[in-house]
């Protein structure tokens, strides 16, 4: 252990002091005082008062091979002695980043073999807008810029990320939609469960996806470069489409001539049962934003994968003035190979799909039967969300101080389980290498949370 050793008090005393957290009330979290994460190993976590917590987001959906894992570990320790750094700039590459390129050609979606690294998810979008528009440029249609996405989705926070993206807290920050960048255009999500009405399902995914088409006509096809969507929306609380959704999507994107974005970052590398949400979903994007799962959170890395036919315009429209120090990285590219790998030695991917997948919505949904806050359990693979209403059959959430999401979330800590709160959604995105007997835990776990919310609720 390294000379980190002050007690739970004094960390937070000094987290308090110096520490500015990402999407946190600083003043508020001051006061109750952060939780102090000390160690993990394969699906738990521990903190500094010994709690041993069963993390059922794998980190931040990123811990797609556990924790602990030494193939990672020694990879980066390896590559660090030999290579630690070097750019690509310079008319120079390395090894690590050859061959994770050559990696992933193998594992995205047929028809993509280009890539561009960077460190975050952020970053790869970012990426991509540059790269979408250069591409339009090279075309001779430099007036092609507007980028449309949904309400609810996220893509990321740099400014071009939130702008980018469709969650209402990120776009107020700083004014009101007033701080964020021109050329973004939002539509809405398909969010059956709690915007469909009285539409069924495919009906309702159909006219989300046909509003594409309304604002490509608004705008004028000449103006609009790309579409962006996840595969499922993870943050905006595990949304999947109805199965009508996203071939309207491509029928559109390909009807007008727009580039189509698949953000993967929470989808790729194994979660929906498939190498990429692409393949369960049966799109067939021309750029792919990847993060998270791709080195499993082990270090920062990200990439945007490029169609073959996309790549060919790229290649002939002279210098792409683009680029980031850690652009490839040599140590990150090192660990992001190790964890394909492992992925791959321990057939991830395909027990995702047949065994834990399975296992995890069954067991699930065995939790919903007759809960009286349970309205629905949504996702693919190993992500799930559980969707809290007060009334099932007339699909009514809470509202006002009937926050059942926060309530569910606070009893969560209490049982030492990680389920996030997205709004009235309880979400589970549990490292893809959970043992059954863990998700066992978490579902006996998740009851327990469940039913005390129902009785701070008084709805059993
Ligand atoms: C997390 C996330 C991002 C942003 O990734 P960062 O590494 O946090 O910048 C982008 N898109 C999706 C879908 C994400 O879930």
């Amino acid at each position: 252990m390294r000379n980190f050793n002050r007690d739970t008090a004094q960390w937070q005393e000094l987290d308090r002091d110096h520490n500015v957290h990402p999407f946190s009330d600083p003043d508020a979290l001051g006061k109750q005082g952060v939780r102090i994460i000390t160690r993990a190993e394969g699906s738990y976590i521990w903190d500094s008062e010994g709690h041993k917590i069963l993390d059922g987001m794998a980190g931040l959906w990123c811990m797609n091979v556990g924790y602990g894992r030494k193939e990672l570990i020694e990879a980066a320790h390896e590559q660090m002695k030999q290579l630690p750094f070097y750019n690509s700039f310079f008319k120079t590459s390395h090894p690590p980043q050859i061959e994770l390129s050559r990696l992933l050609s193998e594992i995205t979606p047929k028809g993509i073999n280009h890539f561009f690294f960077s460190g975050s998810g952020s970053e790869a979008n970012d990426t991509n807008i540059r790269l979408v528009r250069h591409y339009w440029d090279i075309m001779g249609k430099p007036e092609k810029q507007t980028i449309i996405s949904r309400h609810n989705a996220y893509h990321g926070s740099t400014l071009a990320a939130t702008s980018l993206g469709g969650m209402e807290g990120m776009h107020n920050m700083g004014g009101k939609g007033s701080s964020l960048l021109p050329g973004f255009e939002h539509i809405g999500q398909p969010f059956w469960y709690l915007e469909g009405g009285d539409m069924t399902p495919e009906a309702f995914g159909l006219k989300r996806a046909q509003e594409l088409e309304e604002k490509i006509l608004k705008i004028g096809a000449d103006k609009v470069a790309a579409f962006i969507g996840e595969p499922i929306q993870g943050a905006g609380g595990v949304i999947v489409p109805p199965s009508t959704y996203w071939p309207e999507i491509q029928r559109i994107c390909k009807k007008y001539n727009i580039l189509l974005i698949a953000d993967e970052v929470i989808c790729g590398f194994g979660r929906t049962g498939n190498w990429f949400g692409s393949d369960t979903f049966g799109i067939k994007p021309d750029f792919i934003t990847m993060a998270k799962g791709m080195s499993s959170g082990y270090i920062p890395i990200s990439a945007v994968g490029i169609r073959d036919e996309i790549f060919e315009v790229l290649n002939s429209g002279g210098e792409i003035n683009h680029g980031y120090t850690y652009s490839g990285h040599p140590v990150a590219c090192a660990v992001a190979i190790a964890n394909i790998n492992y992925i791959k030695d321990h057939n991830l991917v395909e027990k995702v799909r047949t065994e834990s997948g399975p296992y995890l919505h069954a067991g699930l949904q065995n939790l919903m039967e007759n809960h009286p806050i349970v309205g629905e359990i949504r996702g693919r693979g190993m992500m799930a969300g559980i969707q809290l209403v007060k009334d099932r059959a007339t699909r009514t959430t809470f509202s006002g101080d009937e926050d059942a999401g926060t309530i569910c979330r606070d009893y969560c800590f209490k049982n030492d389980l990680i389920m996030r709160a997205v709004g009235q959604s309880m979400i589970i995105s549990p490292p893809l290498t959970i043992s059954k007997s863990e998700m066992d835990e978490l579902f006996d776990k998740a009851k327990i949370c469940l039913d005390a919310t129902a009785k701070d609720l008084r709805l059993m």
